[in-house]
């Protein structure tokens, strides 16, 4: 049986309109489209239709984190705090870790997350009963120790696997090498290899740290980029995160390759990396870029709109120019239109239908431009209704199963001895 979802009497670019979703993807919008009589159907009265927001790097289940350990160095906290919890976590932990962030994703509008995070198929079942969508991958760590290189291998093979059978529709799965020096050149070679054979994703992180970069240049002769270029994983398929201590030649080598970098300004201030991602020289450059928040250990929000604005703020400051990016390209970027690997596009006839109904009559939407009001003046609490695939996941920011979610993530952290149940 199809299923359809029509929207009546939105705001869109300023008129009332229609939108109809026939089996998960946008088959009619303007202001004459009308509802079919079996058409599920939503209100739009007061609301404004938006596109879904594409969080492109994050560690979800790292909710059950979430002010824990907070204002300490990057390694101390992660050496001392977080990896030797992560060691004791299971798939249930994960699980339900990743439900809470599936639960303030769709209430602060997100629709598509990109995550890298251990028990990975675990966060593809969470996805799928949450039912929003991502792609999730399991972080491939060797220390960068060759003779570590095939076990770990063979693990994000398996864990592939594990994530297509847990997988359904929303959870597409990918490889996350963590960094070039968490990593062999070995094991990156081989993700390279798999990637091109399966046409599948892959995620990570690169120069987040000026030290990184500093390490590469004395261990390798060359700049990040550079390497990964050189071990072939520089392509459309992949997603750099971070990318802070990026110089122009990096820039215009990524461009070229076409991989999309993706900004975390939040967690990058949180984290004091000491550089701001060079926005203008990517763009000038053609970059595909994304945003996105990172874990909510290291954020510690999940609220993309909320970066977004620091996003903006900051390259404007850095560029000490107000025009440096505008509200509209600030959600563009947010939306995920300006990388083809994001998805690249917005509202339109055969586009997934993933997007939000924004509280257009709230004082902080009530008067001016939609974009600016959405960057400068919203938070992700503005978002109404939520819908991934023509699925309404929140109406009236009322999310199914909000209460059970809560519960069982207090007893997961209050386990593993991060909090109270
Ligand atoms: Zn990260």
């Amino acid at each position: 049986m199809e299923h359809a979802l029509a929207v009546q009497g939105a705001l869109l670019d300023g008129e009332r309109v229609g939108l109809r979703a026939v089996d998960g993807v946008i088959a009619e919008l303007g202001p004459r489209v009308e509802p079919e009589p079996s058409d599920e159907t939503i209100d739009g009265s007061g609301l404004a239709l938006v596109p879904g927001l594409v969080n492109a790097h994050t560690h979800a289940a790292m909710t059950l984190f979430r002010g824990y350990a907070d204002d300490l160095p990057l390694m101390e906290w992660l050496t001392r705090h977080i990896w030797p919890v992560e060691k004791r976590m299971d798939d249930e932990d994960v699980y339900w870790g990743t439900r809470l962030a599936c639960i303030e994703m769709i209430r602060t509008g997100t629709t598509c997350f990109w995550d890298m995070y251990w028990h990975a198929h675990a966060t593809a079942r969470a996805v799928e009963d949450a039912g929003i969508r991502a792609v999730t991958a399991a972080p491939l760590i060797d220390d960068a120790d060759e003779a570590k290189s095939e076990r770990a291998c063979g693990d994000a093979d398996r864990s592939l696997e594990q994530i297509d059978e847990a997988g359904g529709e929303l959870a597409r799965p990918g490889f996350a090498p963590h960094a070039i020096y968490s990593v062999s050149e070995r094991s990156l070679r081989w993700v390279a290899g798999r990637s091109a054979e399966l046409g599948v994703p892959v995620q990570i992180h690169l120069s987040e740290t000026e030290d990184e970069v500093e390490r590469c240049i004395a261990e390798r002769g060359e700049r990040p980029a550079f390497y990964l270029d050189r071990v072939g994983l520089l392509g459309p398929r992949t997603v750099l995160a971070h990318g802070c201590w990026l110089d122009r030649d990096e820039l215009d080598l990524i461009a070229d390759r076409g991989a999309t970098v993706v900004t975390n300004p939040v967690a990058n201030l949180k984290l004091a990396v000491g550089r701001v991602f060079p926005y203008r020289d990517a763009r000038a450059a053609g970059i595909e870029l994304g945003l996105g928040t990172d874990g909510p250990g290291s954020n510690n929000s999940l609220d993309l709109l909320a970066d977004a604005k620091v996003f903006a703020l900051l390259q404007k400051n850095e560029a000490r120019d107000p025009a440096a990016v505008t509200a509209g390209e600030t959600l563009a970027i947010a939306t995920g239109q300006r990388s083809g690997l994001l998805g690249g596009r917005g509202l339109e006839i055969g586009s997934p239908a993933d997007f939000l109904l924004v509280r257009a009559d709230d004082p902080e939407l009530s008067l001016g431009e939609l974009d600016a009001g959405l960057v400068y003046a919203a938070s992700g609490s503005i978002v109404d209704t939520t819908v991934v695939g023509g699925r309404v996941r929140m109406a009236d920011r009322v999310v199914d199963d909000e209460e059970e979610v809560i519960a069982r993530a207090r007893e997961r952290a209050a386990r593993l001895g991060l909090g109270d149940a």
